[in-house]
């Protein structure tokens, strides 16, 4: 038994946020949720000056593997995601080979369990085989074999008449698609805005935002048309949003997801960071981001997800235009989003957790996040004030423009079941 006390419990579920103490049994159930707990024999975690709340879920990660396993495997991947506060994960199929078999789900499954199941790692399978856009993967048995959705993250799906058909064949299988945006004739060259002064310092085209607006534009009709779920992955332009404001009016059963890069950060940050900046799509304008936010307040943007993307100090060494696109996220996302949403007083930190938590579960079919008595528990426990920089991670990946950044909380630990992973020492 696991008795956590004087927890300030912070649940977007139930609204609940008052100091309370949390009794788990052995079998990883919450037993009691009350202001005075009391149990013989159980350990205790003394939570004073914490918040525990629902664990933090990210629906969009990549672990590398297989394939790929000097960038990130899955056991560091699953440490990287603890030490950020987060529960559950849901990795992206452009492994290498492609998660578009059910014996590729497999092996990303067993290694998850092999590491000790501390975080929920659930492995997406791609919408087509070898991410090729040309013909569909077999849905209903990845789905039997515990896909939780569908992506092509990476790549997008260019031809409409297959893009028609796997809303179809979602829409039949009751599942989700997310999709990567960025129509490549309108990406000049990746990973930089187009028109911005880093794009002209580097002599690079540069990404039109048009690349992502007009393809959300197009998807959004499909969308309409087939009633399938689709999730927009990793936004980057305030028209996106606006197109995305105006698809949800019309009925469109669509999600949108934003980075905390996208949130904090803008095209300058390339100036100073270089490829610790470079991501697809690019890092936007101060409006684009101002209108991300606006559409994280008003309920446009339904998610906030990592796109956790870890590569080789050497790979991220090489020339801008030579080196891979992405940043790794898992473990500063709440210290991030704290400090540009919660402590600038633009989101309350119930609403974060929502966007890091509750909506997440919730869209993708996590049932039983509450923390109440029945549930298992899987908690995040924050700490909202304390100064943090970022120096060193537990992912592989240290390709990230937030390191030496002042930045204000971070995650303390998780609880999972009657497990307290603490970085570093129970993984
Ligand atoms: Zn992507």
């Amino acid at each position: 038994m696991l008795l956590i006390k004087n927890a300030q419990v912070l649940d977007p579920y139930t609204r609940l946020d008052g100091r309370r103490d949390i009794l788990i049994g052995d079998d990883g159930v919450i037993r009691a949720v009350e202001r005075e707990l009391s149990a013989e024999g159980a350990a205790v975690y003394d939570a004073a000056g914490r918040t525990v709340a629902p664990g933090l879920i990210d629906t969009h990660v990549h672990f590398r593997d297989p394939g790929q396993t000097q960038k990130e495997d899955v056991r560091t991947g699953m440490r990287a995601a603890a030490a950020g506060g987060f529960t559950t994960v849901v990795c992206m199929a452009n492994t290498l080979p492609t998660c578009d078999n059910e014996e590729t789900l497999r092996y990303v499954q067993a290694q998850a369990h092999a590491a000790g199941d501390f975080v929920n790692v659930r492995q997406a399978c791609a919408i087509t085989r070898g991410l090729k856009g040309q013909e569909l993967t077999d849905f209903a048995a990845l789905l039997a074999a515990g896909a939780p959705g569908f992506t092509d993250d990476g790549v997008n799906l260019t031809d409409a008449s297959l893009c028609l058909r796997a809303m179809e064949e979602a829409v039949r299988q009751d599942t989700l698609l997310s999709f990567h945006e960025e129509d490549k004739s309108l990406v000049f060259s990746p990973g930089v805005n187009a028109g911005s002064a880093a794009a002209r310092q580097l002599g690079l085209p540069g990404a039109h935002p048009s690349s992502e607006e007009a393809m959300v534009a197009r998807d959004i009709a499909l969308a309409l048309r087939t009633g399938a779920r689709v999730v927009f992955q990793h936004i980057s332009s305030g028209r996106t949003i606006d197109l995305i404001r105006a698809g949800k009016a019309l009925g469109a059963r669509i999600y949108c997801e934003v980075t905390p890069h996208h949130l904090s950060l803008t095209e300058d940050a390339v100036l100073t960071h270089g490829t610790y900046a470079r991501m697809n799509p690019p890092l936007r304008t101060e409006a684009d981001r101002e209108a991300l936010i606006a559409g994280l307040i008003d309920g446009t943007v339904d998610l906030i997800a990592t796109d956790h993307a870890p590569h080789t100090a050497e790979e991220k060494a090489r020339p801008f235009d030579k080196a891979p696109s992405g940043i790794t996220g898992l473990e500063t996302a709440f210290s991030v989003c704290n400090t540009f949403l919660v402590q600038t007083g633009r989101l309350s930190k119930l609403a974060l957790l929502e966007k890091m938590s509750k909506n997440p579960a919730e869209i993708y079919g996590f049932a039983g996040k509450a923390i109440v008595p029945g549930n298992r528990a899987e908690l995040a426990v924050l700490d909202w004030d304390c100064e943090k920089v970022y120096k060193t991670y537990y992912s592989k990946g240290i390709n990230t423009p937030y390191t030496g950044m002042p930045l204000t909380g971070a995650p303390v630990c998780t609880i999972m079941g009657d497990r307290v992973v603490i970085p570093g020492d129970e993984f």
